[in-house]
């Protein structure tokens, strides 16, 4: 099947109580299609002048940031307020974090003003299970440690079958540093689970041992990735690697070996990149300027994905966003 099933009008989300998202593997294929959906009618929202719905107005949400972030937690903030929330965004930085608060202490504090969805970021796995523990508002995990960041994954699933057309059956090759990369577990999960073929391109200390069981190939061949249809390049996570531990023994034999140049590109072939980018480190500035480059509709995706998943946890799915978009919904 060459592209994503049409959701059913009557297809709604699941009625579990209190639902959250903090992995993909907590995600069907199905609730996958009906996100992407809701993004879509959600995209089309935005191409009017009057950009805000109304449809979370009376709800709150709070974005919990313990390690840095531009793209994400701007997407948040902005996701939000244009559903009419009232959106708080905290900075472990400058918070009572600094004093010493534990993630359980500020969570119990934040529950106080009866939050309906919490985004949280956090260098440690696990941490939305403790907050979603801790509080009665529904969890959506903005980044844990090396281990998930869903919602990057269904920008990415929603960028590249806005940009190809469809998901099923393309080859994506993700290249580089994947042992400290939660983006590139979360992309394998989301893409096999759509029908996507992955490999992971990169030196073998940098590709965690096992890996195959996800069910995805991988190649310790840069040569590989012109096989791919899309070339999704990771930064070298050096804020998540052991201290003292060499994993390449520079970061400029890197660039000569992984870094991705024209060269090493077919005509035609995508490129993405999550951001941070390291231009002239695991990208060429002739890559990332190229037209080829999905970059910034990777961040343009980020907001109405942000939006549709906020909407999908607090609505009822898309019928709902349907009529709200066409104006029935107050
Ligand atoms: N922004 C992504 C993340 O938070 C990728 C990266 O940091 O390299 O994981």
């Amino acid at each position: 099947m060459a592209d994503i099933r049409l959701v059913r009008d009557d297809l709604r989300p699941p009625t579990a109580p209190r639902r959250h998202l903090i992995s993909i593997a907590d995600l069907s294929r199905d609730d996958v299609e009906r996100l992407l959906a809701t993004a879509r009618s959600l995209a089309r929202s935005l191409e009017r002048e009057m950009k805000k719905l109304p449809t979370l107005r009376g709800r709150t949400v709070i974005n919990l940031f313990y390690e840095s972030s531009t793209r994400t937690s701007s997407s948040f903030e902005l996701a939000a307020k244009r559903l009419s929330a009232d959106v708080m965004s905290i900075k472990a930085a400058g918070s009572s974090v600094d004093k010493g608060e534990s993630l359980k202490d500020t969570a119990l504090t934040l529950a106080a003003y009866d939050p309906d969805v919490i985004v949280l970021r956090h260098p440690h796995i696990g941490a939305p299970n403790l907050v979603a523990a801790s509080t009665e508002a529904h969890i959506v995990n903005a980044g844990d440690g090396k281990h998930q960041h869903p919602t990057q994954a269904l920008l990415d699933l929603y960028t590249i079958h806005e940009q190809l057309g469809r998901i099923e059956g393309l080859h994506v090759a993700i290249v580089g540093d994947v042992l400290h990369s939660r983006v590139a577990r979360s992309n394998i999960q989301a893409l096999t689970l759509m029908g996507a073929h992955v490999t992971l391109v990169g030196p073998p200390p940098l590709i965690p041992r096992g890996v195959e069981a996800m069910g995805c190939e991988v190649s310790y061949d840069i040569d590989t990735v012109r096989a791919a249809d899309v070339v999704y390049l990771l930064r070298m996570q050096r804020e998540r690697m052991q201290e003292g531990a060499a994993f390449v023994p520079s970061l400029r034999e890197y660039t000569a070996r992984w870094g991705i140049t024209p060269e090493r590109l077919r005509p035609g072939q995508k490129v993405m990149h999550p951001g941070p980018m390291n231009r002239g480190v695991e990208i060429d500035p002739r890559v990332a300027d190229s037209g080829e480059a999905l970059i910034v509709e990777q961040v343009r995706s980020g907001l109405v994905v942000r939006m549709a998943v906020l909407y999908d946890l607090l609505t009822r799915g898309p019928v709902e966003v349907k009529a709200a978009v066409a104006g029935e919904v107050a």
